[in-house]
């Protein structure tokens, strides 16, 4: 009895175990069924004995497919002999290996996962099953090499970014290094680029920037880099240079592209480039270096008149040390009243009487030497300090035509120049009619000069300044008329009162007669519009008879005067006011 009883309990257990046994495998085979990474299983030789649902979801192969199969079929050939020999090198050893490997899916397709192999063992040591289990992470790599590329690329127009280029650079200076040869540097910026974005609206420009992309990467060599750097600004690494004449041909290739015109919503745009360019090892040896040079070069086409190139001098780089310097002492000069405002006379070839002034201002520097404005107003303009500076002569000339008009009874018009920044700035009339009122002048007292680019660069908000001083008075001139577009269209369109016809045409027209002729031209078309003709820079006799011969309006030159201070002014009226 007491037997049967031990044997009984016996059984129970035995039972129990087995139940839980079962249990447990139940579980196991869920898990296997279930994982999210696929399992496959093999035999000693590597022959497969099971596979789960994630193996068949991963790699393509069905349960009936894989069985009997020895992984390789999985295999690609990503990875050399060695590689597999070391797995299993390790496995044998370790009893188990783990690494990142390319497997192939039976639809061809090469994947990367995350692999796990390990040996199982009976109690005698000797291997029962091998056991992989791999997770598919080509989404993951996907994603890393999206942001990745995100980080290195610009998002407009898919080209390579600032660091991009940059680390190009570098690694196309190395080459270079090794090979003996030279790098270019090609620093790009579209012209007009502003005008287009503000007068067709942003999404046009965003297109035109990915057409300009596009076209430019097409022009260069294969292995060439175009990247865009924010903006209009565009940069191209050119390796492998034996000549400078290669970079000087890519340059050529670059303008021929841009005479097809860019359509975009309708509209056929015209895109013309400013670029500069940079050579390793003559301008610099360093990326940053050679980007900074061929910046500065660019920006020399830029103030050279646009839609061009300029290599890189040693002498650009003195200029910008010098321009530097210049601002400083500018920004002092500011402060310590430098600046003093010169007249110059415009007479009437017919009477001889005076009609109006320039107002052109002079710096003269602590050291007595007197700086003409050509020389400082393109640094004024680019660090806005001609806001400063204008506002300065604004008020100078105000005082002095007060001070002309209580001591001369003939009436006086007072020229300014209105530069193109200047221009831009929305409240300009109202400041102009503002400080006229603190003087207690009439707005007709003052002309504004500006140019014809400042005219074109918004028209409509040009349009609507010119209006409002053109409504309290104030008239307006262009200057350095014949050296820009010279459209009568606009002339017509604008509310124009004055012409001012620029030196260079001056300046041979007694002895070259196309020039006689256009000069000419204008003044008889001007009156037609019922616009007055100033010509400037009138130095000889000659001169003088010819423009008076062709009933010009008014006289501006070193034949009547030169620009003076109010003083000499003063003395001067006073003597031609005198009979
Ligand atoms: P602009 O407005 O065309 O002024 C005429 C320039 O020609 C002046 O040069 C004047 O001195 C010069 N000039 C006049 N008659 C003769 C002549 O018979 N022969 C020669 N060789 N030159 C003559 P300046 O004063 O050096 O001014 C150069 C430019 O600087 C001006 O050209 C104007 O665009 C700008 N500027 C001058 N003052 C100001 C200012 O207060 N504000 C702004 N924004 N620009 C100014
Ligand atoms: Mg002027
Ligand atoms: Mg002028």
């Amino acid at each position: 009895m007491a037997k049967l009883k031990i044997v009984h309990s016996e059984l129970n257990q035995e039972v129990e175990e087995r139940t839980r046994a079962a249990a447990q495998l139940k579980i196991f085979k869920k898990v296997f069924e279930n994982a999210l990474e696929g399992i496959s299983i093999t035999d000693p030789e590597g022959r497969i004995i099971a596979i789960n649902q994630a193996f068949t979801d991963i790699t393509g192969y069905s349960l009936e497919e894989a069985v009997g199969q020895n992984p390789r079929i999985l295999k690609s050939n990503r990875h050399d002999e060695s590689f597999y020999k070391e797995m299993w090198d390790r496995l044998k050893t370790k009893g188990y290996w783990a690494g990142e490997i390319w497997n192939r899916r039976k639809n061809g397709e090469a994947f990367p996962e995350i692999l796990s192999i390990s040996s199982i063992k009976q109690d005698d040591g000797e291997v029962s099953h091998y056991v992989a289990v791999f997770h598919d992470i080509s989404e993951m790599k996907l994603q890393q090499e999206k942001i990745q590329h995100q980080a290195y690329h610009d998002e407009l127009t898919g080209l390579p970014n600032r660091y991009l280029a940059h680390d190009r650079l570098s690694m196309a200076l190395k080459t270079a290094k090794r090979q003996h040869t030279m790098a270019a540097v090609l620093f790009m910026d579209m012209d007009n680029f502003k005008y287009f974005n503000d007068s067709l609206g942003h999404t046009c420009g965003d297109t035109l920037l990915q057409e300009l992309g596009s076209r430019l990467k097409k022009i260069i060599r294969e292995q060439d880099t175009i990247a865009r750097l924010g903006g209009d600004e565009f940069l191209v690494i050119a390796g492998d240079i034996k000549f400078q004449e290669e970079v000087l041909e890519l340059a050529g290739r670059l303008f021929e592209a841009m005479k097809e015109p860019f359509s975009i919503a309708g509209h056929e745009l015209l895109v013309s480039l400013s670029v500069g360019i940079s050579l390793y090892p003559e301008d610099g040896t360093t990326a940053d270096l050679l980007i900074k040079n061929a910046d500065m070069a660019m920006y020399q086409s830029k103030i050279s008149g646009k839609s061009r190139y300029h290599m890189f001098t040693p002498e650009l780089n003195r200029l910008a040390l010098y321009k530097m310097d210049m601002v400083k002492e500018f920004r002092a000069g500011l402060t310590q009243k430098e600046f003093m405002v010169y007249y110059q006379p415009k007479v009437d070839p017919a009477t001889n009487h005076v009609l109006g002034l320039e107002a052109l201002v002079r710096w003269q520097k602590q050291d007595g030497a007197v700086v003409s404005p050509g020389e400082f107003i393109p640094m004024a303009e680019e660090t806005g300090l001609i806001l400063q500076l204008s506002r300065y002569v604004l008020e100078e000339s105000c005082k002095a035509l007060k001070l002309l008009k209580e001591n001369f009874s003939f009436p006086l018009t007072l020229s300014v120049n209105i530069s193109p920044l200047e221009f831009k700035q929305p409240d300009l009339a109202e400041n102009m009619l503002n400080v006229l009122k603190s003087h207690l002048l009439p707005a007709s007292s003052i002309e504004i000069e500006i140019t014809e680019t400042t005219m074109m660069t918004d028209l409509k908000s040009t349009l609507e300044k010119l209006n409002i001083l053109k409504k309290e008075g104030v008239s307006i001139a262009i200057d350095d008329f014949g050296t820009g577009y010279s459209s009568l269209y606009y002339l017509k369109k604008l509310p124009i009162s004055t012409l001012k016809i620029d030196k260079s045409f001056i300046d041979d027209i007694t002895t070259d007669q196309s020039d006689a002729n256009i000069v000419e031209t204008i003044i008889l078309m001007a009156k037609n519009l019922g616009i007055k003709v100033v010509a400037e820079g009138v130095e000889t006799k000659e001169q003088f008879e010819l423009l008076a011969k062709y009933k010009c309006d008014l006289i501006q030159g070193y034949y009547y005067a030169k620009p003076m201070p109010l003083e000499d002014l003063i003395r001067y009226l006073e003597n031609i006011a005198k009979p």
